[in-house]
């Protein structure tokens, strides 16, 4: 298989799309990327995302197809199942769904009909879209209601989840969130859940690494159902996947295909396949370690410097800052951090007096970070160049400067040397 000549002919075929790629190629190596759901995929990973797999009509499950010639595809997704078990111990696993939303609302259409309640954590305090938002599907086909955050803690507060759970009585309970920097307490959500006759379902498509590595408690044991994706801290191809009991091993796949989606796409269920084998490795728990200990070590930085936490820290890959103390919006400063070649996204603070096109708060993580090699000693210096260009977003000379030393430290860590 010659992977490059194919680069060659889209380079003469079409050098407009070609020029996207390459211009892609350097804006990942010269930005510093603290999206917390973004990550590098590797060459393996790469390859079998852009391969010939993606040629394949396969309906159905192994040995199940509507079409024939599945033997190979066939052999790509039952190693990507048998991995995913494996890798979660899960009992059974869907490797189909496109992406994280896919994945949930697979679930959803699993186990409610529609106009059920659903209860989930509220996207003001981190949680998801597909957590019951009035646009998305998930809040026009259930009823969904939310928790949130405790105001003064800024943590989750159990006691108060059941009672929300007592009094809407939810046929489905969703933990799990985009913007929460701190570890979940499954037991504690199973207990609630049992207190009203509830399913529960997790979301770790944020955490999913985490979990392999050991740095986030595993929901798998206490949740009848796990959705995930593998392009954040699993560091694989953009998709998803949904981990399930055995009791509801048939149903699920049944709403997967055909109930919610059509073709599989096999290419990406190759590269989820090589995404399980590289997150088996020894050094994927330490990799995981050290998300953590970069998230950590960035966020004690920029506590230091004055910006406040919320919830005050951080047990995960990503933690919010309050930007109000140094007086700059959530959105001015994702874009005075793009200036000097920093990517980070704007992000709602918990109960935000601004509205999300604004916000008061940035989202900041380390998985993407740490692929390139970095670790806590360059999260302070990279704090304090976050700091400094903060507290001066006005001052172009000053941006400049911290422009140029964001340009030296990216440069010690080089992306994909061999494209
Ligand atoms: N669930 C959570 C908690 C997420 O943060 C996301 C994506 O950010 C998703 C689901 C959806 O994943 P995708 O963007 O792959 O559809």
């Amino acid at each position: 298989m010659h992977h490059e000549s194919g680069f060659r002919r889209l380079e003469q075929f079409d050098p407009e799309v070609f020029g996207a790629l390459e211009s892609e190629l350097t804006r990942e190596r010269e930005f510093i990327d603290l999206i917390a759901s973004e990550n590098y995929a590797s060459p393996a990973v790469l390859a079998a995302q852009g391969s010939i797999l993606t040629n394949k009509y396969a309906e159905g499950y192994p040995d199940n197809r509507y079409y024939s010639g599945c033997e190979p595809v066939d052999l790509a997704e039952s190693i990507a199942i048998s991995r995913a078990k494996e890798l979660f111990g899960s009992e059974h696993a869907n490797v189909q769904p496109h992406a994280g939303a896919q994945a949930n609302m697979a679930v959803y259409m699993t186990v409610l009909e529609p106009g059920d309640t659903l209860l989930a954590m509220d996207l003001r305090c981190g949680g998801h879209l597909t957590h019951g938002s009035p646009a998305n599907f998930s809040g026009r086909l259930f009823r969904a209601v939310h928790y949130g955050v405790d105001p003064d803690t800024e943590v989750l507060d159990y006691d108060r989840i059941a009672e929300i759970a007592k009094a809407e009585k939810p046929r489905l309970i969703v933990a799990g969130a985009s913007a929460y920097p701190r570890s979940l307490d499954f037991k504690a959500f199973r207990e609630i859940a049992d207190g009203v006759g509830a399913l529960l379902m997790v979301d770790m498509a944020h955490f999913g690494g985490l979990v392999v590595g050991g740095v986030h408690p595993d929901p798998v044991p206490y949740a009848d159902f796990v959705t995930g994706t593998t392009h954040k801290t699993l560091r694989g191809p953009r998709g998803g996947f949904v981990l399930s009991r055995a009791e509801h091993c048939h149903k699920l796949d049944a709403t997967v295909f055909p109930g919610t989606q059509g073709g599989p796409l096999m290419h990406v269920i190759a590269a989820k396949a090589v995404c399980f084998k590289e997150a088996m490795q020894p050094e994927f728990k330490e990799y995981q370690k050290g998300i953590a200990a970069n998230a950590r070590a960035l966020c004690e930085k920029m506590a230091s410097e004055g910006f406040r936490m919320v919830s005050g820290g951080t047990d995960t890959h990503l933690f919010l800052v309050d930007l109000r103390p140094v007086g700059i919006s959530g959105r001015e400063a994702q874009d005075v951090l793009e200036s000097v070649n920093i990517n980070a996204n704007m992000n709602e603070i918990p109960y935000d007096p601004t509205p999300p096109t604004v916000t008061s708060g940035i989202r900041i993580g380390t998985p993407a970070v740490t692929t390139r090699g970095m670790r806590p000693e360059h999260m302070d210096t990279l704090g304090g160049l976050i700091s400094q260009a903060l507290k001066n977003p006005a001052d172009q000379k000053e941006l400049r400067s911290v422009r140029a030393l964001v340009k030296e430290l990216v440069g010690a860590f080089p992306l994909y040397p061999e494209m």
